[in-house]
């Protein structure tokens, strides 16, 4: 399983490009929004200021928070290590053999990275998609040669109708196939405990004070975070969940309830086995229009061209980071790619439809451009 980030070479097969993704300072979004950590004004302590040779009153420019851009995954997002990693530790396994077929109950992007190891490797791949999610995600998936079955949005998880029961069903059906399951597979935390919390250890050279990830299966947030909390005992580990959903802690947070919502991939109305929460020190709760409103941001000010919940953990972030010191590192995640929703938040149209865009946001948008 290990990774070889060597690009100064030629890649046996795109699988080879998972993983090694950038950290990025975030050099205006923060700023604007008043956070000390890591580039607020950083005021000297006596100590430090007289092995700098200069007053304690100088104050500097400390570096931003910083972006772990999973967009740039071969397929475009975090799901493609996870992807990857289950489809080899099962043909290690031997429960996966050439001619067997792949079946994943998922919000696109697992499906994207199974799909893409499945093209690659020639496994026939069947994902089951909630009707919620973009026809972006459907359009790549049968690019990748996967086949889709719908599933209507509002099935409750463990109903037969879900995206989980028709996998399960399906997987009874076909002879050869097989369930990698996201949601119980330990390969799913295990590939950022080994793989994304390694890269950002050695990325930040060991200085993260807060780590921020939006939570879906939650195995990126409680894999990253088992491993930075073993190398760095006091970093915080902050969990973003949308209204609508119900993994956050405590419960009083959730107190809207299971409820639809727009943004996609994260958010629950189970909490999967893979998410353990006791990693996680914090929960912050976003809703959809701040969420999309900060990616836009993210792109038209940051030029990452990220999806929505990456806007929901920079939202997250901010709140979360306001209670770090000055020179303080925070570390947030951005998990899929502006790619899957092109025709959707990327869209001025679509934004004003769903009453995330009126004219005073849209003028804000504008005056920041120019
Ligand atoms: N953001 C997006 C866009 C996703 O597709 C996912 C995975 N469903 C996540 C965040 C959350 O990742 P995880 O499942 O590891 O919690």
């Amino acid at each position: 399983m290990t990774q070889n980030f060597d690009r100064n070479r030629i890649l046996n097969n795109i699988l080879e490009h998972i993983g090694g993704t950038p950290a990025v300072r975030l050099n205006r979004v923060g700023k604007d929004e008043g956070l000390q950590c890591e580039l607020g004004i950083y005021q000297l302590t006596p100590a430090k200021a007289s092995m700098f040779k200069c007053s304690k009153e100088l104050t500097f420019h400390s570096h931003p928070p910083v972006a772990k851009c999973e967009f740039f995954n071969a397929g475009g997002s975090v799901k493609d290590r996870i992807g990857k990693r289950m489809v080899e530790a099962a043909e290690k396994e031997g429960k996966l053999k050439p001619g067997y077929t792949i079946i994943e109950p998922t919000s696109g992007n697992t499906g994207i990275g199974l799909a893409l190891a499945a093209a690659v490797k020639g496994y026939r791949a069947i994902i089951t998609l909630p009707e919620k999610m973009s026809q972006e995600k459907v359009d790549v998936l049968k690019a990748l040669g996967a086949e889709i079955i719908r599933t209507p949005t509002e099935a409750a998880w463990d109903a037969p109708d879900s995206h989980i029961g028709v996998a399960k069903r399906l997987n009874q059906e076909i002879p050869n196939s097989l369930i990698p399951d996201q949601y119980s597979n330990v390969n799913n935390p295990l590939a950022h405990y080994e793989g994304t919390a390694e890269e950002l250890i050695a990325q930040c050279g060991g200085h993260i004070d807060m780590f921020v990830a939006s939570a879906g299966t939650g195995g990126t947030i409680a894999g990253v975070a088992k491993k930075l909390k073993e190398k760095l005992p006091n970093i915080r580990i902050v969990g973003v969940d949308p209204n609508g959903s119900i993994l956050a802690l405590p419960d009083a947070l959730n107190k809207e309830g299971i409820h639809g919502y727009q943004v996609e991939g994260i958010g629950y109305d189970f909490v999967p086995e893979v998410l353990d929460r006791s990693w996680v020190d914090e929960w912050v709760k976003t809703d959809d229009k701040e969420s999309f409103l900060m990616s836009r941001r993210l792109i038209r000010e940051e030029g990452l061209l990220c999806g929505g919940s990456a806007g929901a953990a920079v939202v997250g972030a901010i709140k979360a980071a306001k209670s770090l010191k000055p020179g303080q590192r925070c570390v947030v995640l951005l998990a899929d790619s502006v790619r899957n929703y092109m025709t959707k938040f990327l869209n001025d149209d679509w934004m004003k439809k769903h009453g995330f865009m009126d004219e005073q946001t849209k003028k804000v948008e504008e005056e920041k451009k120019g």
